[in-house]
């Protein structure tokens, strides 16, 4: 299926790693709840594709979810867009819906762990609005309330449909009133939700999309409280997809430590560092107040000198070719390679 630009048309940061991101509309581009867009881009000659489900409902602009994944090209790259940008995208696909039946009464469980909330708030808010006999219970697992996606939109549907939609934000770290909604879902605590909060008899469909062990954790407890597996709709956020770009190869016994000048604020630090350490990484391991950011070679915080010796650039999508003749680096792509360097940021000071 052909490739379409899409022009951005708004960008909302939700958390400190996450955006969505609105389109202009496209021809071609109608979906229904639950499904994705592969989006496509040329990084230095090598193309990667990834899949961003839509966070919206049928009817409204197309609008995807992005979430930051730590040494991710596509994801750090996209925290970035601005109105006006175009990206290449295929046009809306995915099999994570049932059909909507607006005099249905039906009870929808919804599970969303991370980044995973995308497609699901796109199913809650369609069977709210269109259902309006259905109601839905969404339980959302997320690391601390910091990194709670879409919180604002879920709050605003929540007084909005007030009596057919419960929603549970399980805390992997930060403590609630109720006990049970602190901690790692697993076997266990899914029980328990079950048997007190969640009447697994009354679930009519189940959604869940997340990392693959949690999701395999919740299917397979839904059957064991006796949901039929016909009913448990399962999308998966496969990492593997078209296109990865290099990374350093962590070999320690590669060679000798490096011993590394590194002046920064008017200070020199001297420090010994492995060979397969990026020097952001050497720096802020001793407690060098290195600039950083994206740490994925995209952004250009990072940026340093080497003003003696050699280091290897393992990616860069931010420097320009004359600064890299000038000898500039990101420091989070560069490695050393000889047995001596010296680094310097211009930090301004
Ligand atoms: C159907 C579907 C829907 C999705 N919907 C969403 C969504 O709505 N929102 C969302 O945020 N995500 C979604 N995803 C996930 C998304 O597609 C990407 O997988 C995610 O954003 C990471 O992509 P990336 O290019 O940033 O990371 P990648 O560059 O692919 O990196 C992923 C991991 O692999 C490591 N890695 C990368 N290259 C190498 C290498 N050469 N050697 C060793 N390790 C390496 C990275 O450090 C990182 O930890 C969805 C996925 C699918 C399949």
């Amino acid at each position: 299926m052909p490739f379409q630009p899409l022009t951005v048309a708004a960008v909302e940061r939700l958390t400190r790693d996450a955006v969505a991101v609105i389109f202009e509309d496209a021809p071609g581009f109608d979906f229904v709840q639950g499904q994705y867009l592969t989006l496509r881009r040329d990084f230095d000659g090598t193309e990667i594709r990834r899949s961003y489900s839509i966070c919206a409902a049928p009817g409204e602009p197309l609008r995807v979810g992005i979430k930051r994944v730590e040494g991710g090209a596509f994801s750090t790259w996209a925290q970035n867009l601005a109105p006006g940008d175009t990206v290449e995208a295929m046009p809306p696909m995915g099999r994570f819906h049932s059909a909507i039946a607006p005099d249905a009464e039906r009870h929808y469980l919804l599970v969303a762990a991370g980044s995973g909330i995308t497609p699901i708030l796109s199913i809650a808010r369609t069977v709210l609005e269109r259902e309006p006999r259905s109601r839905v219970t969404l339980l959302y697992a997320n690391r601390a309330v910091n990194t709670i996606m879409f919180q604002t939109e879920l709050d605003d549907l929540k007084s909005r449909f007030l009596a057919r939609l419960a929603i549970v934000h399980i805390l992997k770290q930060d403590a609630q009133d109720i006990p049970l909604f602190t901690g790692r879902i697993d076997a266990a605590k899914l029980d328990a939700l079950f048997d007190s909060w969640v009447q697994v008899d009354t679930v009519d469909e189940a959604f869940i999309c997340g990392p693959e062990g949690l999701m395999e954790t919740v299917r397979e407890r839904l059957g064991a409280h006796g949901l039929p597996k016909d009913r448990i709709h399962v999308e998966l956020f496969a990492a593997a997809q078209p296109g990865r770009l290099p990374q350093r190869p962590r070999d320690a016994a590669e060679a000798k430590p490096t011993v590394a000048t590194i002046r920064i604020d008017g200070a020199a630090h001297e420090i010994t560092m492995e060979r397969d350490q990026s020097l952001l990484d050497a720096a802020l391991e001793n407690a060098i107040d290195a600039p950083y950011a994206c740490r994925a070679g995209v952004c250009s915080t990072c940026m340093c000198r080497v003003v003696e010796g050699e280091v290897e650039m393992v990616q860069n999508h931010a420097l320009e070719d004359y600064e890299v003749e000038r000898g500039y680096v990101l420091g989070c792509q560069s490695y050393p390679v000889s047995a001596r360097v010296v680094i310097e940021y211009d930090t301004g000071h």
